[in-house]
Parts: structure tokens; sequence; C-alpha cells
């Protein structure tokens, strides 16, 4: 038994990740059972898209969530392991903006309509869909600088102050906009803050979001496949100017969209340490 301590103790420090707020830890495993546990959130193991023997979990971290050291459990029928985890603090920038007073102080005929679409987009989010559409790495929707990266600190009009949830990707003229990768679409309508707007399930948990399109290819129920057009970009909804506003919803939190497209592509790509649990 004493024998076994000096192990525990260098297992420990082989498994300690760190994290920043609004980004994503994608975690490598050594089997696709159970489930990590952390801040009393449970996120299923699911499969490695290359070898199903083998699993991950995607743990996107809120952008509110104070820099921490904190510990994720792996709780699985075979045991439970504890791995340790250091939230950190991101170094956002601030961006100051001017948009039309009625998309920061809305009249009261549209509260009633933006709630709904609120209430109807947090119904989607928080939907787990146990089926995975997609087997290959996300793809950026659209062949453009990015103009505004997911985490600044927003002011509208030296009132409303939130944080942009999204990365932006500039379209002067109305450009084709991509499916990130394979899913569904559960969402193509025209919304009163992000404006033309779809919406697509990639399946356990991960949505795609593309805002401010002039026009829709696609409508609810269609099956998209990576690349795909989804329909035009456009300047609908609360803008500055004509631009793609693209979204991750990752278990219901608002994950980088550029950090995500990296992790998942360490799935097809680098060899990384994977977490053992065999005793
Ligand atoms: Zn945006």
């Amino acid at each position: 038994m004493k024998l076994l301590i000096p192990l525990f103790f260098t297992f420990f420090s082989l498994f300690a990740y760190d994290v920043h707020n609004g980004k994503m830890l994608l975690l490598p495993l050594s089997s696709a059972q159970g489930i990590i546990m952390m801040h009393d959130r449970n996120t299923t193991v699911v499969p490695h898209p290359l070898n199903p023997n083998r699993g991950f979990a995607l743990l996107p971290i809120d952008y509110y969530t104070p820099p921490q050291k904190t510990e994720m459990q792996w709780l699985t029928q075979d045991g439970n392991l504890t791995l340790d985890l250091e939230i950190l603090k991101a170094s956002y920038p601030t961006e100051i903006l001017s948009v039309d007073s009625a998309k920061v102080t809305p009249p009261p005929e549209a509260l009633e309509r933006i709630a709904l679409e609120k209430a109807e987009a947090e119904k989607i989010y928080a939907t787990y869909n146990t089926v995975r559409y997609w087997d290959k790495p996300f793809i950026r929707p659209i062949e453009s600088i990015t103009t505004s990266e997911y985490g600044s600190a927003r002011t509208y009009n030296s009132v409303l102050k939130s944080y942009h949830g999204g990365v932006d990707f500039r379209a002067q003229t109305p450009l084709p906009i991509l499916a990130s990768n394979d899913g569904v679409i559960v969402l193509a309508k025209d919304r009163y803050y992000s404006g033309g707007t779809v919406i697509i399930d990639h399946g356990e948990g991960i949505y795609t979001c593309y805002f401010h399109l002039s026009q829709f290819d696609v409508s609810v129920g269609h099956k998209v496949t990576r690349g795909q057009s989804i329909g035009l970009s456009g300047a609908t909804g609360r803008i500055t100017g004509p631009h793609l506003h693209f979204g991750i919803m990752v278990h219901g939190i608002q994950s980088d969209p550029i950090n995500f497209l990296a992790q998942i592509e360490t799935l097809f790509s680098e060899p990384v340490a994977i977490v053992q649990n065999s005793q």
C-alpha cells in the first residue's frame, strides 16, 4: 500500500490542466466511459472520432467564471479519478460601438418578441442530442479576415455593457456562408438582435450560430454537410456594418469559436497525453 503513494502523486502532477475563461478544455481520455464532474456539472464522455475505444470530453468555461484552482472528477464503473484544473483570466480587448438606439433600448412593442426569441434559443441550446453528425474537423464559415474577436468587453452607445459572444468576419458584400460541419438546421429565421439567423445542431450539445444573414438557403429540419452554403451574409439585426457573426454553443455555454475549431482539430492531428483510468 505504501508503494502506491508516490505513484499516486506522480499521477496527479502528470494530469494537471489549465484553461482560460471563455475557452474550452478538450480532455482526451483512455476510454469512452463515464462522466466528468466539475462544479456540479456533469459532462458525458463521448467516443473519439477516429478511435471509438478512446474518449474525450468537451469542457467549456463560461466567460464570467472567476480565476480559481479547482478539480475535475472522472467517474466510471472502474473507479474515479481526480484531475487538477486551474481556470485563468483571459485578457480580452475592450470595444465601444455605436448602433441603432432601438437595438440598445428596444421599444416596448419589441420586448415580447425579444423574450420569445431568447426563450426559443435557450431551449435549443439546452437540448442534448445524443447523435453525432460530424466526423471531420469544423471549418470557418467564410474565407475572410476577423474584425472582432470573441470575448471583447463591449459598450453599446455608452449605455449597454456586455461581451462579444462570437467572432465577426468581414463581409462588405453578400458572401456565401458555409456550414462549419455536418448537422441539422434547428433555426432559420429573422430575429430582433441577430437579424437573419441560422443555428445548426451538430449533436452531443454542440451548436454553431450564424447571424446577420441577408438570405437563407436552408430551413428547419434540413440536413447540411460541412462546407455547404446555408445563406448569404448581410447587415440585419444589431450591427455597425455588414459582417458575419459566428458563434459556438457547447453544453449551453457560449465558447470562443476559433479556440473551439483548434481544440477539435487536435482530435484529428496531434497525438496528445491521454488520461488513463485503469488502476
Ligand atoms: Zn459579432
